[in-house]
């Protein structure tokens, strides 16, 4: 097999190419003899803005005219040609040189929800199947719901997802189903904060090749995994093998969390056939992420190299594995034997279960905002919203310490109430 028709849904077949886009790529590649009276694009002479400048680690970075035009006009679809170079180094250096890179393409996408919107509506028909995390990120239920796709939900624990239940849950709905899609956050999910073992990667995977199915890795926590060593992605474990060259894995990146989440920056990276489908969506959709942004991101790593991005990393890295472990030991200082939960391996949450508790909605929605915590029920994660629920998730990324600390006490104080103690 070397086509990915079978995965494409009925929205992603019917899009043509936009014929005025066409012609911008040929104006943008031609020389000043071709004369375009074609293109829709405004008169970037009448844009008020005339210089803008940012300061990065304390130095001041004036953007030339020539980038100011770039970032105030259109651009492409797929993104800017100096920001996905950018992209494309990151791939490589931190997923590996794959001998397959001829069929990898990236397609920027403006947040990596708008991203993922876009890759699972060209994916999905109503009532196709797709494997999840269970519990998963509610903004992916969101794209799903509407999609009408069947959502099986597949168990995880402090390892991610469980790929014996994947295996028993595939074989259950594999005639039933018209199973497409594994769906993961393969590192520090949210709401879990777990992260998927080596073993687990690798059985993932396999059972994708076997069952013929596509992987989407949803990845933003990739660079906020605080212990071990950096495990690889699916990404790099599927298109770096020389096993099958019928590449599985598309990967979904964000800048949110490292650099700014308002910049809305994520992209997708994966076969070129997948991401023609994308460039197509997101010609009806946003046009192009703003060119401003990737201007600024492309202008960030132009400072930057990858040395420079490593540093940034580092302390971001520090700064919430830091905060991660003050809220564990503030959580086993209050909650001790009222709760259990794993320590998240990354991103940005705890995810902890309440002893004897069997339902924690109403608890947390009604008597913690009464006591002033601000908490999300497991119910808003989990695939059934309606069944019983006994976990809740806890941020550790904006709060002081002294407010998580003082959140857990109280937490243990209504804990107890609720269970008469
Ligand atoms: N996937 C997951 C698992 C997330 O937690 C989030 C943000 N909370 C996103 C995708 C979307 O992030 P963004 O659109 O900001 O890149």
């Amino acid at each position: 097999m070397n086509s990915y028709e079978r995965f494409f849904s009925r929205a992603a077949l019917a899009r043509k190419p936009s014929p005025i886009r066409v012609l911008t790529k040929i104006q943008m590649v031609s020389g000043p003899e071709m004369i375009s009276l074609a293109g829709g694009m405004p008169n970037g002479a009448m844009f008020p803005i005339s210089g803008l400048s940012m300061k990065v680690d304390g130095s001041e970075i004036q953007l030339s005219q020539a980038q100011l035009a770039t970032a105030l006009q259109y651009s492409s679809s797929l993104g800017l040609a100096s920001f996905l170079r950018h992209l494309d180094s990151l791939r490589t250096h931190y997923h590996g040189e794959s001998s397959f890179s001829d069929n990898i393409d990236t397609c920027v996408s403006t947040g990596s929800q708008n991203g993922l919107e876009m890759l699972l509506g060209s994916l999905l028909n109503e009532g196709d199947g797709i494997l999840t995390d269970d519990p998963m990120y509610p903004g992916t239920k969101a794209i799903l719901r509407p999609l009408g796709a069947s959502i099986i939900p597949i168990k995880t624990d402090g390892d991610g997802m469980d790929t014996d239940d994947l295996a028993k849950q595939i074989e259950k709905f594999k005639k039933s189903h018209n199973l497409k899609v594994i769906m993961t956050v393969a590192n520090g999910g949210n709401p879990t904060g777990s992260t998927l073992s080596l073993e687990r990667r690798h059985r993932l995977l396999e059972l994708a090749h076997a069952y013929d199915l596509l992987v989407v890795e949803d990845d933003p926590y990739y660079f906020l995994q605080f212990d071990g060593e950096q495990l690889p992605s699916l990404f790099e474990l599927d298109w770096n093998s020389s096993q099958n060259s019928f590449k599985r894995v598309i990967r979904s990146d964000s800048f949110s969390k490292i650099i700014s989440a308002g910049i809305r920056i994520g992209w997708i990276t994966g076969p070129k056939e997948v991401i023609g489908k994308l460039e197509l969506a997101t010609q009806c959709s946003t046009l192009h992420c703003p060119s401003l942004t990737q201007v600024i991101c492309t202008e960030l790593f132009d400072k930057w190299g990858i040395n420079g991005f490593e540093e940034h990393i580092v302390k971001v890295k520090d700064f919430y594995r830091n905060r991660r472990n003050f809220l564990v030991a503030s959580a086993e200082k209050h909650l001790g034997d009222l709760a259990d939960w794993d320590v998240p391996k990354g991103g940005l949450f705890l995810w902890i279960k309440l002893n004897g508790i069997d339902d924690t909605t109403a608890l947390i929605e009604q008597k913690a905002r009464e006591a002033n915590v601000l908490l999300c029920p497991g119910s808003y994660f989990a695939v059934d919203e309606n069944a019983p629920n006994s976990y809740c998730r806890v941020a550790f990324s904006v709060a002081s310490e002294e407010q998580m600390d003082e959140a857990m006490r109280r937490l243990a104080e209504l804990i107890k109430m609720e269970l008469g103690n």
